[in-house]
């Protein structure tokens, strides 16, 4: 099997200690490819190269011309969407259909970010000062990090590389050493869309060796991550040595608040997309489902009986509708979390277990459960279980709902079922997180920011403010009639 390179200095070429890791499909725990390891050395020439490349290369010069090279990824993705999708699938075991609608979204953030590179130049300020000219311009921050999760691998490498490409900076990306492959392709793809040599580098490898040099390294300006929090908070503390900018993604444990006058059919429908896709395995899944009191056994009741016809099997398989979870050590994790839940008093509704299907036993599938019977202090509502999990806890008034929706350390994202718009703006405003859905959840596009409160993260992807992440903001005040003050060492001793 021919060992798939990184990509540094515009060259591809195996890491520095010639190792290799294995890529592992998560269906059937079979060897899909090989990866050249990459180490700290191997990140440090990566950095050098971006480095090179920003402070004398040209990328920064013409937003009209990276706006080109961006457009041209974006159709890049989109003539071998197939190609990724089924790389997507093999590589993470979702389902063909979730990873075509994500190759989707992906061509689309190229593009939205392809229309906006050239649109805002900075802006003329009213100078209070008289004969002079106040402006702001908007300039590259220098080396951008970018370091990657398992679960939505090329979908969150997309979100970083075409901002930050769009504002002229240039970049070391580091995704997930689990799901490399979709990552490989596009560095391929911005490779052939023409992005100059240098500009983009593409490191593989572990989190301890090559993460911890990227986020430490003194010649990196920005580190974006997204993934787990203890990690986060690694890379906080290595980046504030040299005091670089930090934009942390990290998870979530999404509230799903179901009031009794909301349209029951679709409430329950959607609480079963809000987090059976991608087996549970979305920082935004809406795992918490909080629902009023006077409707909770009948949804309890309809829940099960959809989940109950949940199909399990390959993404590759066109009536699958949920794959496995992406590893064995994952699966443990899960659970684990699952048992703790029920030593803590929950109960299981359906699942709980792995399933007993022969031709699953090879992979990592865990059954989609619901427990019931949570309360809040619970092990399992205020974790992230990052699995096919959904825990229930009821409420009587708005004010108990929301209470219970914003008791949590994460802030990421939330949900409202009801019919009173009126109603659902109340707790639009007291829920304490990025993104709130009403009558709808898990819907993002690349027009609208995306990001946590509290200890889900800062900063924010998408949209303007995505961009924005990768700018530095210079003011330029231009005095068009110089005068001396004549304040120092002008009186003779
Ligand atoms: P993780 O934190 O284990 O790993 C993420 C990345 O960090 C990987 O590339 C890993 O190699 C790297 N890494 C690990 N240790 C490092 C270190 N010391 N220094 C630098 N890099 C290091 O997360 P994961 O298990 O891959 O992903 C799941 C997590 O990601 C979940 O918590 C999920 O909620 C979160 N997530 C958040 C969002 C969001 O938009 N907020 C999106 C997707 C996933």
């Amino acid at each position: 099997m021919q060992i798939k390179k990184q990509f540094i200095d515009g060259k591809w070429v195996y890491a520095e200690k010639n190792k290799s890791r294995e890529i592992i499909n998560p269906f059937n725990n079979e060897v899909t490819a090989k990866v050249t390891e990459s180490d700290k050395a191997d990140a440090k020439k990566a950095i050098l190269a971006a480095r090179n490349a920003f402070d004398h290369g040209e990328w920064a010069t013409s937003a009209i011309e990276r706006g080109i090279i961006v457009r041209k990824i974006a159709e890049l993705i989109e003539r071998d969407k197939e190609e990724l999708a089924k790389l997507e699938t093999l590589d993470t075991g979702k389902t063909l259909e979730e990873s075509r609608w994500d190759m989707e979204d992906i061509a689309g953030v190229f593009a939205y970010y392809a229309d906006i590179a050239d649109k805002d130049g900075g802006e003329i300020i009213e100078s209070p000062i008289p004969n002079s000219i106040s402006k702001v311009v908007y300039e590259p921050v220098g080396v951008c990090v970018q370091i990657t999760p398992w679960n939505y691998p090329l979908l969150q490498a997309t979100w970083k590389l075409a901002p930050a490409l769009v504002a002229g900076n240039t970049l070391v990306m580091k995704p997930s050493e689990i799901t490399p492959l979709t990552t490989i392709k596009v560095f391929e793809l911005m490779e052939e869309a023409g992005v100059p040599k240098g500009v983009v580098n593409l490191v593989l490898g572990s989190g301890n060796t090559v993460g911890a040099e990227l986020s430490e390294n003194p010649d990196v300006d920005l580190v974006s991550f997204t993934g787990g929090i203890k990690t986060g908070k690694k890379i906080m503390q290595a980046a504030s040595h040299t005091v670089k900018k930090v934009a942390l993604e990290l998870g979530g444990k999404n509230p799903n608040i179901v009031f009794a006058d909301a349209d029951f059919d679709i409430a329950v429908d959607q609480a079963l997309n809000a987090v059976f896709f991608h087996a549970g395995q979305i920082c935004s899944a809406g795992t918490r489902l909080i629902v009023e009191e006077a409707i909770h056994d009948d949804f309890v009741d309809a829940l099960v009986k959809r989940v109950k016809n949940i199909k399990l099997g390959s993404g590759f398989e066109e009536d699958t509708e949920m794959g496995p979870l992406i590893s064995k050590e994952h699966l443990q994790k899960v659970i684990n979390y699952v048992d703790i839940g029920i030593e803590e008093g929950a109960t299981v509704a359906i699942g709980g277990k792995q399933p007993d299907a022969e031709e699953l036993k090879n992979g990592f599938f865990y059954m989609p459960t619901i427990l019931t019977n949570c309360m809040t202090a619970m092990t399992v509502v205020q974790n992230e279980g990052f699995g096919p999990v959904i825990t229930i806890e009821k409420f009587t008034t708005e004010d108990e709902a929301i209470a219970l929706a914003n008791d949590s350390i994460y802030g990421l994202s939330g949900g409202v079922w009801t019919k009173d718009l009126a109603k659902a703006e109340r707790c639009v405003a007291k829920m304490r997180m990025g993104t709130v859905w009403v009558n709808d959840f898990n819907i993002y596009f690349p027009h609208a920011p995306w990001g946590g409160y509290k200890q889900s993260g800062f900063g924010r992807e998408l949209g303007k403010t995505g961009l924005e992440e990768y700018q530095e903001q210079k003011h330029v005040f231009v005095n068009l009639q110089p005068e001396t003050i004549n304040w120092f060492g002008t009186k003779e001793k």
